[in-house]
């Protein structure tokens, strides 16, 4: 007969496999997945972000954006619609010399100096490529070729986690294409293709699935259906965990006329331009590198040091 056990403490956390490169990457700072970066760890990062610059294609405008945004621009991407649970927002104390002082004073005598903040006009950028559409959209029509962007940001997402490949604070580097749904489903097709040759490179193994976004509530799961159903996100499965579910080091996405229709984004025949990025996860792909290869740099295979130039 099966018993329920009562009071039998809950079983501890399985050791991560991942823990034990944390000393090798990271320094701790406080804050689950907020950490200092080592040099060795940031001489991965620096060589895998020259090595996607190698493969830029022509015509590629580079732009390289703040790691905080326009509040109001956010809002009108939808942010909130679909992912409220993972902004931050900047708040600060604004006022008088006299209110700011008295906020600052309650700290020092030990009471909660936050309840003086004030929303401020600016938000921690969630993805790199959201301020590059209104950038475009300033220009008028899109000229007939479309454009390609190069971006990249420090991006912040409110999921703490004490895994290493879920940071709070983290690198996104994104080439992002605009113009038809013909352009830009050849760039998506044709960049699948160079990403899986760059992961081939670094001799990471990976699969490529069709995914979705982690919409947030009820809600949610049936913007994920749809975005499912019409296959409008790809991501690149690193194994990070021996036979456990890859992790997402790289993603395709396609947003349709999403970006084109609020920024009033149009091609030259004034319909909305559609728009598709590839996002590549820095730390991602550097903690891939480390968990794939080993803690020393110098003992990883002679062609993936080649590649990375290391
Ligand atoms: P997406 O916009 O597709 O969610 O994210 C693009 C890429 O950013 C992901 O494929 C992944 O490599 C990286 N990324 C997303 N969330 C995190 C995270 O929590 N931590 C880290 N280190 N990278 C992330
Ligand atoms: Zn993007």
């Amino acid at each position: 007969m099966n018993m329920p056990v009562l009071n039998v403490p809950a079983a501890p956390p399985a050791t991560d496999p991942l823990d034990s490169l944390f000393d090798t990457l990271f320094r701790p700072m406080n804050a689950q997945g907020v950490y200092a970066r080592t040099g060795a760890y940031e001489s991965v990062v620096e060589a895998l972000a020259a090595l996607i610059s190698s493969r830029r294609e022509e015509a590629t405008e580079v732009f390289r954006f703040p790691p905080v945004m326009s509040r109001a621009h956010l809002e009108r991407h939808g942010y909130l619609k679909s992912f409220p649970n993972l902004l931050g927002c900047v708040s600060c104390l604004e006022g008088s010399e006299a209110e700011i002082r008295a906020a600052a004073d309650r700290h020092l005598a030990g009471g909660d100096w936050t309840t003086g903040l004030e929303t401020a006009d600016l938000v921690l950028t969630p993805a790199a490529c959201y301020p590059v559409y209104p950038i475009a959209a300033a220009r008028g029509a899109v000229p007939r070729s479309g454009y390609r962007f190069d971006v990249a940001c420090d991006c912040f997402r409110r999921e703490p986690s004490p895994h290493l490949d879920r940071l709070q604070s983290f690198r996104m580097r994104e080439y992002v294409r605009v113009g038809t749904p013909e352009q830009v489903a050849a760039f998506r097709e044709s960049w699948i293709a160079r990403a899986t040759a760059l992961a081939d490179d670094l001799g990471l193994p990976y699969t490529v699935e069709q995914a979705s976004d982690p919409f947030f509530g009820r809600l949610g799961q049936i913007m994920a259906f749809s975005q499912l159903e019409q296959s409008l996100k790809f991501e690149l499965l690193i194994p990070l965990r021996g036979a456990a579910a890859g992790t997402a080091c790289m993603s395709f996405n396609y947003h349709r006329e999403h970006f084109g229709t609020t920024w009033d984004l149009r091609l030259e025949d004034g319909e909305p331009a559609h728009t598709g990025c590839v996002a590549f996860g820095m730390d991602r792909l550097a903690v891939a590198l480390f968990a794939t290869h080993g803690a020393h740099i110098a003992d990883w295979p002679a062609p993936v040091r080649a590649a990375l130039k290391l």
